[in-house]
């Protein structure tokens, strides 16, 4: 019947006074806008569909939308990513039902059964929000080397006079059954529901550690296919930003790992192609910096940005996942401006949250040798030296910046020259404590190549005066460094009184940060 029909059917009764009273009011003939041909239609039903995974999924849809995706691959690329988000979706569930077995399990009993070591998502890594501190701003750094985690074995349940203890054969082998449902989903372990099974601690301890090798296994075989160990070192949601990368085209392949560092994990990539055209330039070896996220190196690290009035008034309000971004983003700026100086340094390819791409220096997935690693003729010795004198006096003068970690282990040697790298905590000459670092960086350099055999090399203070242009004449080490506090302090208080209007950071030639 159509509605009209209904409505006249209504009118004509005696369900008028009905309606007149009905609580819902009369049925409203005009607002039904879609016959019955149209929600049967195929065309509607795709739409919801759409709409529903629209919502189910919308950092998949973000990355369909995003900067590198190219016309071609908007369809199919996104499978991996998919079944990465589904993957992730289904540990989810799968905690959750743990969790309420668990709940079922203990009950209000004081004495409690742990369901931990079955967990397929670390407990601080449940939070789904992207903004709020989560574990790897606090206890756990998905970069250590996973130790077996220990939670105590509870030996019974139960209280009073019901304590049941593991040793109880039939409720330990029917725990056991229970616990077998637990192995990997694509264990496959039969379906023994309704069925009274009893494994003994024996059976399922053989089940157990098959089923944990053939897991080992299916992880081993998967990451060959992927041609990757890459994707082990970090954490699911910094993998997924990777994979993105990947997915939209924008590199080719992750290699491997070339660095884990006490503060970044440093990855080998292929390019691949140049999505918008104009803008993204992509080098045909690129090196990821994926920062590292623990609250320790927070708090070593937080005097350069906290103090660095760049970020000044940002600092404060930022939880410690946006205080990480900022690092990488701090070094994308101290780079661009190094490349706009010419100075030999990584080129900037694009910065995704903590995640920072540029050119890698090397060749063929060789990185290029730290500068304490390399033997240099005394001739290639002397060159370098008077190469690094130059950058750090560009650095200074062209760039507004201090190195603030500059030593053999930042240089890298390449191409018969100097690289400098690793610039995320330099700062502007006016920090703070800018000179120090300045004065630190001079002494690393220097004793560097006085030992290396550099007989021109100047020392450290000769150096600071050469690259600042002041001209601090204390002739040793303590009165050299109280005139350089005396500046800092006096640089301090210009900065305060003159705000912001010092500053060099120009956002020009910056590279887009697409942050989602
Ligand atoms: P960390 O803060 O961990 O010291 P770095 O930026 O110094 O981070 O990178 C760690 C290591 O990774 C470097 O010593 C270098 O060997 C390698 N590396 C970093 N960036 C590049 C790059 N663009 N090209 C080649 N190797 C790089
Ligand atoms: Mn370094």
């Amino acid at each position: 019947m159509d509605p009209v029909g209904v409505a006249a059917a209504l009118d004509a009764g005696p369900g008028r006074a009905w309606q007149s009273k009905c609580p819902w009011g009369a049925p409203n003939t005009t607002s039904i806008s879609c016959s019955l041909a149209d929600v049967m239609s195929e065309q509607l039903a795709k739409e919801l569909q759409l709409e529903e995974e629209n919502a189910a999924f919308p950092e998949v849809v973000a990355v369909a939308e995003g900067p590198f995706i190219t016309g071609e691959n908007v369809d199919t690329s996104s499978d991996l990513m998919l079944a990465q988000m589904l993957q992730m979706e289904f540990d989810r569930e799968y905690d959750a039902q743990l969790r309420r077995e668990e709940r079922k399990i203990n009950g209000d009993s004081k004495v409690s059964i742990s369901f931990e070591n079955y967990r397929k998502v670390h407990p601080y890594d449940s939070d789904s929000s992207e903004d709020e501190v989560d574990w790897q701003d606090t206890r756990h750094d998905p970069y250590r080397a996973d130790k077996p985690t220990t939670t105590p074995r509870r030996g019974f349940i139960g209280k009073g006079k019901d304590i049941t203890t593991k040793h109880d054969e039939v409720v330990c082998g029917r725990k056991n059954t229970a616990r077998m449902e637990n192995f990997a989903p694509e264990f496959q372990v039969g379906d023994g529901i309704g069925m009274d099974l009893k494994l003994s601690n024996q059976v399922f301890n053989a089940l157990k550690q098959h089923a944990y090798s053939e897991e080992r296994r299916s992880a081993r075989l998967h990451e060959k296919k992927e041609h990757s160990t890459a994707e082990k070192a970090v954490d699911p949601k910094t993998r997924l930003l990777l994979y993105k990368m990947v997915n939209a085209g924008m590199l080719e392949t992750i290699t491997g790992c070339i660095s884990t560092g006490k503060e970044s994990v440093v990855f080998h990539a292929y390019g691949g192609k140049s999505a918008t055209e104009d803008k993204l330039k992509i080098p045909p070896e690129c090196a990821i910096k994926v920062f590292k996220t623990t609250l320790n190196e927070f708090k070593n690290r937080d005097k350069y940005i906290k103090d660095d009035y760049r970020f000044k008034d940002r600092f404060s309000k930022l939880n410690p996942r946006k205080i990480i971004r900022m690092w990488a983003e701090k070094e994308m700026h101290n780079l661009t401006r190094m490349q706009n100086a010419g100075i030999p340094c990584p080129q900037v390819v694009i910065l995704k949250k903590h995640v920072l791409v540029m050119s890698f220096i090397g060749q063929e997935q060789v990185p290029a040798p730290k500068l304490k690693d390399v033997t240099l003729s005394s001739e290639d010795m002397k060159k370098a030296y008077y190469q690094i004198l130059n950058m750090m006096q560009q650095l200074y003068k062209e760039c507004n910046l201090v190195h603030a970690d500059l030593s053999e282990y930042n240089m890298l040697w390449h191409d018969g020259k100097v690289w400098l790298i690793d610039v995320s905590q330099s700062v502007e000459p006016t920090h703070p404590h800018g000179l120090e670092f300045l004065f630190r960086d001079c002494r690393n350099v220097s004793q560097f190549f006085q030992k290396g055999g550099v007989a021109e090399a100047l020392n450290e203070r000769e150096l600071f005066n050469a690259v600042s242009g002041l001209n601090i004449t204390a002739d040793n080490e303590v009165d050299f460094q109280a005139e350089i506090e005396a500046l800092e302090k006096m640089n301090e208080d210009h900065v305060q009184n003159h705000g912001k209007k010092l500053s060099m950071l120009s956002t020009d030639g910056d590279p887009p940060i697409y942050d989602e």
